[in-house]
């Protein structure tokens, strides 16, 4: 019984005049999506976040929102960060930790991405863990392996009862804004293996509890297979959650 989660993540797109237009939009496509059946959010950069806890505040849709990182810091001398806190009173849900991107181009390990998951339970956010091997890993057949070791370092020191709430999104490096979609059988293996490392970690109810969504080139085409699969649980969309009306399908695949 665990509510899919479609999560869009706009990355670096969208300046908030763009970002308002798409969360109005959003609005008109998401009234023909049962919103009871499926948790729908966007994950826009920080400066958009202001105009979309407007826009939700004002009833005008029915989604929660987050960020795309998070300080691991609580507040002071750090220059161009944003922190748990901040995010927190804006009325985000989720900080987004680990993406691929931000583990490749800012040097994110496995020591930051466990500071940013701590500082996002710290402020009473979600974080949403990023996890997925580079294609050389894949081909080496070291996928699972790969992966858990970032999942294990990522919430290492979490209580249960902080783990029952994480979501993780399994996200393959090579399926990333490539159109190269895993297969839903792929996909299935991971987030398995993701829920089983939970289970021997934390027990049935953290891993029976947490929500595993899968991300690399998700469309309206191929969300549907995915979902069809026990242990993916949702979606983590780039290049798709950008068009209103595409994106209202995929979270309306049911
Ligand atoms: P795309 O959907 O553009 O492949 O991006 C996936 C992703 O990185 C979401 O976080």
């Amino acid at each position: 019984t665990r509510t899919p989660l479609m999560a869009g993540n706009w990355k670096m797109n969208l300046d908030w005049k763009q970002g308002l237009a798409l969360v109005e939009e959003l609005g008109d496509h998401l009234k023909t999506v049962n919103t009871d059946a499926v948790e729908v959010a966007v994950l826009p950069p920080f400066v958009d976040l202001r105009t979309v806890q407007v826009a939700v505040e004002a009833g005008k849709l029915p989604i929660s929102y987050g960020a795309q990182d998070i300080s691991a810091h609580e507040s002071g001398a750090y220059t161009g960060e944003v922190s748990g806190p901040m995010l927190a009173a804006l009325g985000a849900t989720y900080a987004t930790v680990g993406h691929s991107e931000r583990r490749q181009l800012h040097g994110e390990d496995e020591q930051v991405t466990n500071a940013k998951v701590k500082a996002a339970f710290a402020a009473g956010l979600t974080p949403i863990l990023c996890v997925g091997e580079p294609l050389e890993e894949r081909q080496a057949g070291k996928h699972v392996e790969y992966t858990l070791a970032q999942l294990e370092g990522g919430i290492e020191g979490v209580s249960a009862e902080q783990a029952a709430k994480i979501v993780i999104a399994y996200e393959p490096v090579w399926a990333i804004g490539t159109g190269e979609v895993a297969s839903a059988d792929d996909a299935q293996e991971v987030c398995r293996a993701i829920r089983e490392a939970l289970r021997a970690l934390h027990g049935d109810v953290v891993a029976d509890a947490v929500r595993v969504l899968y991300g690399g080139s998700v469309k309206s085409s191929n969300v549907v297979e995915l979902m069809g699969k026990e242990d993916v649980d949702g979606a983590l969309v780039g290049g798709a959650s950008l068009k209103a009306e595409e994106f209202a399908k995929i979270a309306g695949y049911q």
